[in-house]
């Protein structure tokens, strides 16, 4: 099996793209993904260590997936995890890494990690005003996050910006945002706000769904010209003239992607699922430590993914536990 041959879903599609969460702790408390008061981080032992992480990843990678993206919580507050990303940067069927980060500690990583080719980075940034910044993430730390931003253009990164629309929020920040993709060549990203705050009270409306985003843009704009994406991407993405970046809208609350869905999703803790909307199908921690084999771990795989549902909305109905924090799903 190798990533031209993946394993595939009930419906033909292929699993390719591993969303992992290595750690479930943050230091900023975004009004969208957690409470005030944070979310309750589970013992260090509950963690996947590293050493787990790396034998999925390995075994995975064997078995068509040859995209991952590192995700939390806050991938730099775990301890060591450039020695991590090493480890796995050699696995020759692993096609990509790319991460996301709130981008507060993650600037002095840079140089660290073009130097193991990994050159791909989400950086989540709901606003570009200071006030608005901080009562967005309940911490005062916009210029560090901005400075990580610049350090990311300046290394000629691959930059994604993602921004949260959040009614009576950020949503007058839209065009402000998209037009960062008029000044560099990166990708601005707009997702609708989904219900996975971890309790934190928000009740998010949709009334600034992908439909209403692309419209603001459009009067900004005039003209938007579609770009390619790949196949199984999430965001529809389009271009103004004249722009270098592009911008995208990702309909992560209305679910227009999900019949082209390749990923998956490993937690902090190892739950598994196949649907960023559906249940923990399998805890590969317990797995693991109950001392199963590769091959086990391989068939164990295989039986959840054959049963993966169709799209998000068939998978929310399975779900028990509708208000998960996004920090712990992996966003
Ligand atoms: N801490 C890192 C960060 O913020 O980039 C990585 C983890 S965070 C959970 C991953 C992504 O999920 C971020 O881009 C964040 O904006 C997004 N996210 C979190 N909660 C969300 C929600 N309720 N609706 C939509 N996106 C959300
Ligand atoms: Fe932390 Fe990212 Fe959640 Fe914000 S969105 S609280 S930065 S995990």
């Amino acid at each position: 099996m190798t990533s031209e041959n993946p394993i595939t879903d009930p419906y033909g599609r292929p699993i390719q793209y591993l969303r992992l969460s290595v750690t479930d702790r943050c230091n900023l408390r975004c009004h969208y993904c957690m409470p005030a008061g944070g979310i309750d981080y589970v013992k260090r032992s509950m963690l996947l260590s590293y050493e787990e992480m790396y034998r999925l990843v390995n075994l995975l990678s064997e078995h068509g997936v040859g995209k991952l993206r590192i995700t939390g919580g806050e991938p730099f507050v775990r301890k060591d995890l450039m020695k991590f990303l090493a480890s796995i940067s050699g696995l020759k069927n692993l096609k990509k890494i790319s991460i996301t980060s709130n981008g507060v500690f993650l600037g002095e990583y840079l140089p660290g990690l073009k130097d193991l080719g990994i050159n791909s980075i989400n950086l989540s940034l709901d606003s570009l005003d200071r006030k608005r910044f901080n009562e967005i993430t309940r911490r005062d730390d916009f210029e560090k996050v901005m400075d990580t931003f610049h350090a990311l253009i300046d290394l000629d990164f691959m930059v994604k910006i993602n921004m949260v629309v959040m009614e009576g929020v950020n949503e007058h920040e839209i065009n402000p945002m998209a037009e960062l993709a008029m000044r560099y060549p990166i990708s601005v990203r707009f997702i609708e706000e989904m219900p996975f705050n971890g309790g934190s009270g928000r009740q998010p409306t949709l009334r600034w769904n992908h439909v209403k985003i692309k419209e603001s843009l459009h009067q900004h704009f005039g003209k938007l010209v579609p770009v390619a994406s790949e196949k199984d991407s999430t965001a529809e993405r389009f271009r103004a003239e004249d722009m270098p970046g592009d911008l995208g809208i990702i309909a992560a609350y209305s679910r227009t992607f999900c019949g082209t869905c390749n990923r998956i999703r490993i937690g902090a803790t190892g739950g598994f699922r196949t649907c960023l909307y559906g249940p923990e199908v399998l805890n590969f921690r317990d797995f693991m430590r109950s001392g199963h084999s590769d091959d086990a771990l391989i068939e164990a795989f295989k039986k959840v993914i054959e049963k993966r549902a169709r799209n998000g909305l068939q998978a929310e109905k399975l779900a028990k536990e509708k208000s998960t924090s996004m920090s712990i799903l992996g966003g």
